[in-house]
């Protein structure tokens, strides 16, 4: 089982995915952890990065494309792979389609938490303080909102077509929400 968790800066796709992770034994692919995991390292990518994680704004295709090929290669990971924060974009979903393709797998599940700007907000003031990620303020939220709606909300009309596409409230408590994305699991 494959799975994509889709939805705006702060809707909960990490949480979600831990969630996830640990209860079916996948893969959490998040491409924000894999950017700022080279950033710690200081790597020749996370020099290149930071100015633009810091700011809020996408760091380029070739990057994020190269760093998940790997792990969607992985035959040990083959099946397994729950997507948080990729792909966010048209041109991402489509090499997400190549490397799927190449290896015979195929996306079965996804899910897209919808929550509202006021909401994300104030999440994004309280992980602030919990999690003192230097890309969570206001200013740079406005910034990743935007690109969200400009860049990777059009990715939903994309997967929304398809049969295996399931719309959540993401306003909704963190048990809520597990409980709906497990009956998508367990049918
Ligand atoms: P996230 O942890 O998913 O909120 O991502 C944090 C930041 O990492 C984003 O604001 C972007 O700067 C960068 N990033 C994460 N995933 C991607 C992606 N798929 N494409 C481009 N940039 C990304």
């Amino acid at each position: 089982m494959n799975i994509i968790l889709f939805g705006p800066p702060g809707a909960g796709k990490g949480t979600q995915a831990k969630h996830l992770v640990e209860k079916f034994k996948l893969f959490h692919v998040s491409t924000g952890d894999l950017l700022r995991n080279e950033i710690r390292k200081k790597s020749d990518i996370g020099k290149k990065i930071v100015n633009e994680m810091n700011d809020g704004r996408f760091v380029s295709d070739d990057i994020v494309n190269e760093l998940i090929k790997d792990i969607v290669l992985d035959p040990q990971k083959k099946e397994k792979l729950i997507f948080d924060g990729y792909p966010r974009s048209i041109s991402q979903a489509k090499n997400l389609d190549l490397l799927l393709s190449s290896s015979e797998q195929k996306i079965d599940l996804v899910i897209f938490l919808n929550v509202n700007k006021d909401t994300l907000i104030k999440r994004i003031e309280k992980r602030k303080i919990i999690e003192k990620r230097s890309d969570d303020n206001l200013e740079t939220l406005a910034k990743r909102y935007d690109t969200y709606m400009d860049t990777t909300r059009p990715v939903l009309d994309y997967y929304s077509k398809k049969p295996n596409f399931h719309e959540v409230d993401g306003t909704l408590k963190i048990d809520q929400i597990s409980a709906k994305i497990d009956a998508f699991l367990n049918f």
